[in-house]
């Protein structure tokens, strides 16, 4: 393979470390490099073209080439490149973008903080909520609990949040004062016989044993994704977030909602607080905020967070945290457009159509002999797949069939991604009804080839 290899292919190999990568195996079979984007298409060195079935990281809402995120970029570069929030001072658009924010936000919020990435966010989340119970007097008040296979970020605090076992493994994480508890994937885990309500009150009833066993007092925040994304796109079952959500308000235990994912539209509504009803203290967005053309994060606080910090910060004499790009001008500038764009094309409702079409088509697929459970809302889905459907196992090596899958899928021209052996769908909100055909036909086809392989 090497010589056939064009330069920036073996530049990469030799000089290139990737993120979640296998590195080793990366030295042999190099990379996929993508060199343009058109719509929901994104192209390779070699001019073969891809559906992105991922929005990129599930975040490029606006598809890969909207000429007026561009165009409020260089506006913001001619006018002003670079400003800070540091020290009582800000830029315009900041405190635009900040208004704008909590406008629309699903609850009640008082004030926006801005990052640049969705693990810097969670990192930040962590320290405020920390801060605040200090705040407060109350200096044992500082675990926070999070869910096996939610995801919340790589840096060393938001990792720990983070319930993979792939993002502790190797890097001595977690680290103390952040628990688990379990993952609410009714299709997977439940008791013979349970119904989805059922299934939740004992999700519930995991929680408040959690909490129990820690002593309340000691309980700061509970951290959650709405749609788990990442650690397999889980659909909370029916009566989850009430019954979790009331949970924590027993134990005036802070809710924190990760939308990163969820966030502008994803779930059909602005919000997935408001698809589900959620009642956040804080929320944490990024990702779409942007479309990730410029790296972008936002942490929105209710009064109950705002207050005490305040407070805080008058005593301490500063609020001693913050990032030297956090909330950059180009960035905002570029959230701001991106806003605009999703109020002004009715995206939201958008996605809501389109994705139902896309959950409609991906559930006929339902009989398929390797498709195990379709999950999904909005423009989001995760096909799980099995061999054996009674007993809802896959291959013997777990994530096999998946990546079988994934690649017969991109080298029918659609690029999508398994964890393990689901296979996500979050394609950007631009969708059409017909790209989504395409997108599913592709993956019925590359379903077939691997379930040839794997029986024939
Ligand atoms: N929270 C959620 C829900 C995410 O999906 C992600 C990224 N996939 C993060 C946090 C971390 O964001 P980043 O990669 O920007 O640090």
């Amino acid at each position: 393979m090497e010589n056939t290899l064009i330069q920036q292919e073996s530049d990469d190999i030799n000089y290139h470390l990737h993120p979640y990568t296998n590195a080793r195996k990366h030295q042999e079979q190099g990379p996929l490099v993508i060199v343009k984007g058109d719509g929901v298409y994104v192209e390779d060195i070699h001019g073969k073209k891809y559906l992105e079935a991922m929005a990129g990281l599930w975040s490029v809402a606006l598809g890969f080439s909207e000429k007026r995120l561009v165009e409020a970029a260089m506006r913001q570069f001619e006018i002003l490149p670079f400003y800070h929030q540091f020290t009582h001072k800000t830029h315009d658009v900041a405190a635009q973008f900040a208004k704008r924010l909590i406008d629309i936000a699903p609850v009640p919020m008082s004030k926006v903080f801005f990052t640049n990435s969705g693990s810097e966010a969670n990192d930040t989340v962590i320290k405020l909520v920390w801060y605040r119970s200090n705040a407060l007097g109350l200096p044992d008040k500082k675990k926070i609990i999070s869910r096996l296979k939610g995801y919340h970020g790589v840096t060393v605090a938001s990792a720990s949040l983070t319930g993979l076992p792939g993002n502790h493994r190797g890097f001595d994480l977690p680290i103390d004062r952040i628990l688990h508890t379990a993952c609410p994937h009714y299709w997977r885990d439940a008791q013979e016989g349970e119904s989805e309500e059922q299934f939740s009150t004992r999700m519930a009833q995991e929680l408040e044993n959690l909490i129990q066993k820690e002593g309340p007092e000691t309980i700061a925040a509970f951290i959650a994704e709405p749609v788990m994304g990442a650690g397999g796109v889980i659909v909370p079952p029916a009566t989850y977030w009430e019954k979790i959500q009331a949970v924590l308000e027993k134990h005036d235990i802070l809710f924190i909602a990760d939308e990163v994912i969820c966030g502008f539209g994803r779930t059909g509504k602005m919000f997935a607080s408001e698809t589900f009803g959620l009642k956040p203290d804080v929320l944490v967005l990024s990702k779409q905020i942007s479309s990730s053309y410029q790296p972008l994060s936002a942490i929105l606080l209710n009064e109950k967070m705002f207050n005490p910090i305040a407070d805080e910060s008058n005593k301490l004499g500063v609020l001693g945290h913050g990032f030297t790009a956090g909330g950059h001008p180009v960035a905002v500038a570029v959230g701001i457009e991106n806003l605009t764009i999703i109020q002004e094309r009715n995206l939201v409702a958008h996605a809501a159509t389109v994705g139902a079409h896309m959950l409609k088509r991906l559930h006929e697929l339902g009989n398929h002999p390797l498709v195990g459970e379709v999950r999904g809302i909005g423009l989001i889905a995760g096909v799980e797949l099995v061999i054996d459907k009674s007993r809802k196992t896959a291959l013997e090596v777990p994530g096999q069939l998946g990546t079988m899958v994934i690649k017969e899928l991109q080298d029918l021209g659609v690029i999508s991604r398994n964890i393990g052996d689901t296979l996500a769908f979050c394609p950007p909100l631009i969708i059409t009804v017909e790209q989504v055909d395409e997108m599913v036909n592709k993956f019925k086809q590359a379903l077939d080839i691997v379930h040839e392989k794997v029986t024939g």
